[in-house]
């Protein structure tokens, strides 16, 4: 495969700083082995998230100049209000200031202690918020995404059994909605097949359940059954997510991943009474209804990058990116998660560091050796985000996965970035046996692993 180059150019520009290995050492050490507790101008390229991460174009600049401030019915209000109508189609458009306002704002509303919502695999805000207002996260995502080595082109698909059999379990009255996550964030941003959408609702159908999306990444979606799935090549990005989006009743949506921006987000949704109760929830919670918690040119460049996510030459360049860096990788021997979704390159830490038992944290110790020996910041997904003491046994209960993840913001590195972050992973694991374990000198009793400083273990007794 040819490799796109960057579908723009280059008009003002950031610069970032080549740390030296001993100032990178003695940072780290003081972060207590953490790097969410790096000061960010010390990191050369950010791999921490995509999130809220992303370039906006001059278009998306010129427009935040064009910001109407009014309190009530700003003209960005109504661009923003036309945009999303035209791509997402739903009838009540409800702006909020990131993804997870929208969630709040949604389960609060609907949910009641003993409800279940089942998703392919609910992201951690969409779990909490779940959980927070007496509902229990269901993830039914088809049994081929939990192996890391199985190719399958849609890992994000619901199991559309397990779904029918949650059902009959629970009882129509005790799931308010279906979730379909867009791509599955969790699951290493895999894509769900639009055959398995239009499943999806006909079972719901059959039992009168609403279906929601959470459209954090739809664009990429999009792409993807553009690509993969048949009878789909000659569709446009908008007519693919058209055709998506009226499968459902509503979506709620973080704009600080696909809408291309720095802040932002929405709900969508047909139900007339359910958008009333929100919208009073709105006003309690966020702001007034025509900007949500958001400025008027916050609401003007979302509208804009939701344009412009749809742009072909975007997409496959986007695609092709984040792709080619697991090639890189891959082609080496490095172990990663396949296929490689649409937003982030996750390293396989148990085959990286086969020494490093689970409860010496290998994702975390691989993390911080990348930050150490290269200047570059990813994020730990194993035993330190999702480890726990068992409530009856006391035992630590590890994750199956324990993952590096590797995000790439939009339109913010080169592909130079991207070989010097492949070179240097390539080096690493040539030195890997080198990498010492970690325990944990200090942690937080929930989220444990924003906050949570840790040790290198330093004798070999101890790794016994
Ligand atoms: C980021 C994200 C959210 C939450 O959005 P925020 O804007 O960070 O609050 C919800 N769901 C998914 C799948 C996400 O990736």
């Amino acid at each position: 495969m040819f490799f796109p180059s960057e579908p723009f150019r280059i008009k003002v520009v950031e610069p970032i700083r080549r740390t030296t290995r001993e100032e990178r050492e003695h940072l780290i050490r003081e972060s207590g082995n953490n790097v969410f507790n790096l000061p960010a101008e010390a990191i050369y390229v950010d791999l921490l998230t995509d999130s809220g991460t992303s370039a906006m174009s001059d278009n998306q600049w010129a427009g935040m100049m064009l910001g109407d401030e009014s309190y009530a019915g700003s003209k960005n209000y109504y661009h923003f209000e036309d945009t999303v109508h035209d791509i997402f189609g739903f009838k009540h458009i409800i702006p909020t200031h990131q993804g997870r306002v929208a969630e709040n704002l949604l389960f609060s509303t609907i949910l009641k202690e003993g409800m279940v919502i089942p998703n392919n695999i609910h992201f951690d805000t969409t779990r909490a918020n779940v959980e927070y207002n007496g509902g229990e996260a269901l993830d039914l995502v088809i049994d081929e995404a939990y192996d890391p080595h199985l190719d399958h082109p849609f890992k994000g698909n619901m199991d559309l059994q397990k779904l029918q059999a949650t059902i009959e379990e629970y009882g129509v009255e005790r799931i308010p909605l279906v979730i379909m996550t867009i791509t599955n964030n969790s699951g290493g941003g895999q894509p769900v097949s639009m055959e398995n959408i239009r499943a999806t609702r006909a079972l719901l159908n059959r039992y009168g359940i609403p279906l929601f999306f959470d459209a954090c990444r739809f664009a990429e979606n999009c792409y993807f059954i553009k690509e993969r799935e048949p009878g789909y090549q000659g569709k446009s990005i908008k007519e693919i997510a058209r055709e998506m989006f009226a499968y459902g009743d509503g979506c709620t949506m973080s704009a600080k991943k696909d809408g291309l921006v720095n802040i932002g987000g929405f709900i969508g949704l047909n139900d007339d009474g359910l958008s009333e109760k929100i919208t009073t929830r709105l006003i309690l919670i966020e702001g007034f209804p025509t900007y949500g918690g958001l400025a008027g040119r916050d609401l003007e460049a979302i509208a804009r990058g939701l344009q412009e996510v749809l742009n072909e030459d975007y997409l496959h360049f986007r695609i092709s990116q984040v792709r080619h860096l697991g090639k890189m990788l891959d082609d080496e021997g490095i172990p990663i998660l396949k296929p490689v979704g649409g937003h982030a390159v996750y390293l396989n830490a148990r085959e990286f560091l086969p020494h490093i038992p689970q409860a010496q944290f290998p994702a975390q110790a691989l993390t911080v050796a990348l930050y150490r020996e290269a200047g570059i910041r990813a994020v730990e997904i194993g035993s330190l985000m999702f480890g726990h003491k068992d409530p009856l046994t006391g035992r630590e209960v590890y994750p199956e996965l324990e993952l590096v993840r590797l995000a790439i913001p939009r339109r913010v590195y080169t592909t130079m970035h991207m070989v010097y972050v492949a070179e240097s992973i390539i080096n690493l694991y040539r030195q890997r046996n080198d990498i010492r374990g970690l325990k944990l000198t200090y942690e937080a009793p929930v989220l444990r692993h924003f906050t949570a400083r840790l040790e290198t273990v330093e004798t070999s007794l101890e790794n016994a």
